[in-house]
């Protein structure tokens, strides 16, 4: 299994954190669509290249990342170049997980010009626009 779980349905689980920095979208090379999001080995949803996805300033700003823990607020450098991340605090010793940030493109609904903000996922999907209804597909 691939990261993708994490990037789709963490939301407020109140021991993790999200880290700041958030990995470059990265098109495949073989196909020019969207690659899952994240870095290390990654296969293309659309058209099954394994891509090798790296980016060396991400994972250095990952390393450096300042972390406050969540528990007693202790401000922890992450160590870690990768994400998600289980770090434990010095302080307090509370385990705690850094999140991948969530990126969010914009998309404009093509029926009323509306912004919306998704979650990139790769492959085509259907939408219903909040604001007027139309159903639409957006493809990442
Ligand atoms: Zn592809
Ligand atoms: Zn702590
Ligand atoms: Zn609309």
């Amino acid at each position: 299994m691939d990261e993708e779980v994490i990037v789709e349905d963490v939301e407020d689980v109140s021991l993790d954190v999200e880290s700041k920095i958030s990995p470059p979208l990265i098109n495949c090379p073989n196909c020019d669509g969207l690659l899952p999001l994240g870095l290390g080995e990654k296969t293309c949803k659309l058209c099954d290249a394994v891509v090798r996805v790296d980016h060396e300033s991400t994972r250095q700003e990952w390393k450096d990342e300042r972390i406050s823990c969540p528990s007693c607020s202790k401000v922890l450098v992450c160590g870690v170049d990768t994400r998600p991340a289980k770090i434990a605090c010095s302080s307090c010793d509370t385990q705690f997980t850094i999140n991948p940030k969530i990126v969010k493109v914009e998309i404009a609904c093509p029926a009323c010009e509306r912004r919306l903000r998704l979650r990139p996922r790769p492959g085509s999907r259907a939408i219903n626009c909040p604001a007027c209804d139309e159903g639409f597909k957006v493809t990442f």
